[in-house]
């Protein structure tokens, strides 16, 4: 049986319609699991959900070799989706699905698991002679890429990996992804009337102010950025501020700019609140750190291998975002990034499925294990 476009649909649009915000997948992990099941799949949970105080653990799917000797391979997808994710209602317009603009439509990233579910029939159905393969379908990677951060590694042994978060076109693969750090930083000074003592106050939000307007923020290099995204402070007009909150975060494909820029900015912090007599309190987070897969890595070379057989050459790529690919490559699965068929995610506007690639992306896949059992062969 070839990939079924139908079968991959109809996966979707019952998919698309369960909500499943980061934290809150137990209905569409239901749902998944049921179908993995109807395979003859066994489906592992992890206790993730636990651990980061969400409702439903990563799903582990062991889908056992047809052949000896074969190192495993892992295939990714995401659970949940950004919100609005209530009442979602998918409309098919030829070859692109849509919500009706009130939602998001979530094919970020139920694409991806829909490509999964339909490339494991398709293995199941043609006897594909493959390896042993870790499908793991993760949870919250929306609000933190919790549910890789959290995954049980116990239960997988694969060194290469593939993620379908990604775009059209199929033969688009992105390489590289950054490290991002996030800061906050309480600045206080000290309160007084403004119209009365103001001479008794320490103006926290002009401390704030000062590092920030000498802050370097925005595009720092062509591998760096910065922002400053919230500041909060005050209480009123007549009250000298007594305290300000400042989040922000910097990212880099160079973990040494990383770290040099957030030095930069919690100096400023620190040197503009003590000299004007208050004081900061600054915490710097690790949010992902980051990949770089260059042509000679495996997962690479599988993928032009797979494309060729589909006559297409890879096109590699960076990115300025970061996913579950980051963490999977923390902890030593070399992964990349590969289209599912999503499009413009996070906008109810317009987010789009676009079928013809995500059904591409499904012979991708087949073309993956099936060249990836034929160089371990030759190992
Ligand atoms: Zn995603």
């Amino acid at each position: 049986m070839p990939v079924n476009r139908e079968r991959f649909l109809a996966d979707f649009l019952e998919l698309a319609r369960i909500p499943s915000p980061s934290g809150k997948e137990k209905e569409v992990a239901r749902a998944v699991k049921a179908k993995l099941e109807s395979m003859g799949l066994t489906v592992l949970e992890d206790n993730a959900g636990e651990k980061f105080g969400g409702e439903q653990g990563n799903l582990i799917v062991k889908v056992p070799s047809k052949l000896e000797g074969i190192p495993a391979i892992m295939f990714n997808a995401h659970l949940d989706t950004v919100v609005p994710c209530e009442n979602v209602n998918p409309i098919v317009e030829g070859d692109k699905v849509r919500s009706d603009g009130k939602t998001i439509l979530g094919a970020d990233n139920k694409a991806g698991v829909c490509v999964l579910l339909e490339f494991l029939r398709v293995l199941k159905e043609d006897g594909i002679q493959h390896g042993p393969l870790e499908i793991v379908f993760t949870v919250a990677e929306e609000t933190g890429l919790h549910g890789a951060k959290h995954l049980d590694y116990s239960l997988i042994s694969a060194k290469v990996g593939f993620v379908l978060d990604s775009g059209p076109p199929v033969n688009k693969v992105i390489v590289q992804a950054p490290s991002q750090k996030n800061l906050k930083a309480v600045i206080k000074g000290k309160a007084a009337h403004a119209g009365v003592s103001p001479e008794k106050g320490i103006n926290a939000i002009q401390l704030a102010a000062r590092a920030i307007a000498a802050m370097r923020l925005g595009r720092i290099d062509n591998e760096t950025t910065a922002n400053i995204g919230v500041i909060r402070g005050g209480l009123a007009t007549n009250i000298v501020p007594e305290e300000v909150e400042i989040l922000g975060e910097a990212r880099s494909h160079d973990p040494r700019k990383l770290d040099e820029q957030i030095a930069h900015m919690v100096a400023l912090l620190e040197k503009e609140a003590q000299k004007g007599g208050g004081s900061a309190e600054i915490e710097v987070k690790e949010v992902y750190r980051s990949f770089r897969i260059t042509e000679d890595d495996l997962p690479a070379k599988l993928i032009a291998s797979a494309l060729e057989k589909m006559g297409l050459k890879p096109q590699w790529e960076i990115t300025g975002g970061g996913s579950d690919a980051n963490i999977f490559n923390e902890h030593g699965i070399k992964c990349v990034l590969i289209c599912c068929g999503e499009e413009s995610p996070h906008s109810p506007e317009n987010e789009r499925l676009d079928i013809p690639s995500a059904l591409q992306s499904v012979e991708l896949l087949v073309n993956i294990v099936t060249a990836f059992a034929q160089v371990s062969k030759n190992l």
